[in-house]
């Protein structure tokens, strides 16, 4: 069954998997000196983040899984 919410339109190339998928991601967080807070930004990931399928370990970026 196609993905149909934040990763509509992902596949592994290799395996076709629909994932899961390890993806870099880009966020924000609050931090203080002590440690790191609460997230207060979105996640995002763009098409050249990180992406490595979690069923065979294909790795490339979104772009290569997004068919
Ligand atoms: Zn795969």
């Amino acid at each position: 069954m196609p993905n149909k919410h934040i990763l509509e339109g992902f596949q592994c190339p290799k395996c076709n998997s629909e994932g899961p998928f390890q993806i870099e991601i880009t966020t924000t967080f609050l931090v203080y000196d002590s440690g790191v807070d609460e997230q207060t930004g979105d996640n995002e990931w763009s098409e050249t983040s990180r992406c490595q399928c979690e069923e065979c370990g294909q790795r490339g970026t979104v772009a290569t899984f997004r068919s």
